[in-house]
């Protein structure tokens, strides 16, 4: 199992243009997220809710890894038994700059989910089509992103991985939908990267506070991590 796990969230994808949730951006603006990723839109929100799935495909297809992807890729790369990778974020631009294995904790945006058999569908970029169903089944499909409200399986082995974790890398997470502060007390190393300080963030548990930029504080916490796969 892996010593260290690097858990990121939506500002380590902020840099490529992709919007957190509290930066403006014409997509979050124009859509309220009780209505399109909350427990129950796709039965009374159905259309509005797939469309808006469909605007973040093409926005992903229109946006790149930054430098902080791929110093992480880079990582992995040079240790990759000792590096986990953890994501709230569903984009795919770890993976663009050459990751492995990412634990994707809300869903994967160029998926789709049958709603059925779970069995899931690559489609890219692509718009969702209406009337396509599952192969393996013929259930309907969705995007495979878990919901406010929705069970998110994948939890379970974030919890694995913090059972064996000794220093934890936080980039770009508010800590409001996963809270890490219980975790960084139990290991020898935490470092949390932010822009700015988060509400929902307790900072003095953290051996290390970072608030900048991920491109520019990824060399450093590439450096310390380093460091401590070397001891
Ligand atoms: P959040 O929006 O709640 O918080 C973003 C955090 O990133 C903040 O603490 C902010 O200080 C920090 N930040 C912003 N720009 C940064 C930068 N350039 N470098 C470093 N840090 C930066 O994000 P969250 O904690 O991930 O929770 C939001 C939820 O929204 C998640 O569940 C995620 O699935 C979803 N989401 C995903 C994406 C994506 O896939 N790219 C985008 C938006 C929201
Ligand atoms: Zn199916």
């Amino acid at each position: 199992m892996a010593k260290v796990v690097i858990f990121s969230g939506a500002g380590i994808s902020a840099e490529s243009g992709l919007s957190t949730f509290r930066d403006s951006d014409g997509l979050w603006e124009k859509y309220r997220i009780e209505e399109i990723c909350t427990h129950g839109c796709l039965n009374w929100n159905r259309e509005n809710t797939l469309t808006f799935y469909d605007a973040r495909r093409e926005q992903l297809s229109s946006v790149t890894p930054n430098a902080a992807h791929y110093a992480i890729a880079k990582l992995q790369e040079q240790y990759p038994s000792d590096i986990a990778l953890i994501t709230q974020n569903v984009d795919d631009l770890f993976e663009r700059a050459g990751c492995k294995d990412v634990l994707h904790l809300h869903g994967f945006l160029p998926r789709l989910r049958c709603e059925v058999c779970g069995k899931t569908h690559l489609i890219g970029y692509t718009k969702q089509e209406r009337d396509f169903t599952c192969k393996s089944c013929h259930g309907s499909l969705r995007p495979d992103i878990v919901f406010f409200g929705e069970a998110a399986p994948m939890y379970e082995h974030l919890y694995e991985a913090m059972e064996e974790c000794q220093f934890l890398v936080i980039i770009g997470s508010s800590g409001n939908v996963i809270a890490m502060d219980h975790f960084a007390l139990h290991v020898k190393v935490s470092i949390l990267n932010n822009l700015e300080k988060s509400e929902a963030i307790n900072e003095r548990v953290y051996t290390k506070v970072i608030y900048k930029k991920a491109t520019e504080a990824v060399d450093e916490i590439v450096l310390d991590v380093e460091r401590f796969l070397q001891l």
